[in-house]
């Protein structure tokens, strides 16, 4: 039985680690974990599943990128609350985040 460890986060935005999100190439290896929501978020991101797998070129490795192109962010953003949401609800996600992320909701 070949059993391999992995500390990749779990993502609930995505099933396979080794795939990229944007594009779904195939990476056996290199690919990048991406936390949705970063800097005083990052913990939360990862405890909720909030992380994507992305090639590097989508990641931060070219203006096609996650960090670099802001309505790829936005939309990346607005699809993890979406999915957050799903599972535990919109005044929880406000409590985890702090912030909405999702255009046009008036909160
Ligand atoms: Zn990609
Ligand atoms: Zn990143």
């Amino acid at each position: 039985m070949g059993f391999s460890y992995s500390k990749k986060p779990n993502s609930i935005l995505q099933d396979d680690k080794k795939r990229c999100f944007v594009c779904g190439k195939y990476m056996s290896h290199g690919i990048h974990c991406h936390h949705v929501f970063g800097g005083a978020n990052r913990p939360a991101s990862e405890k909720f599943g909030l992380v994507t797998y992305l090639c590097p070129y989508h990641h931060n490795m070219s203006d096609n990128s996650v960090h670099f192109n802001p309505k790829m962010r936005d939309n990346l953003q607005a699809y993890a609350q979406r999915k957050f949401e799903e599972l535990y609800g919109h005044e929880e996600f406000m409590r985890q985040f702090h912030k909405n992320y999702i255009k046009g909701r008036d909160e």
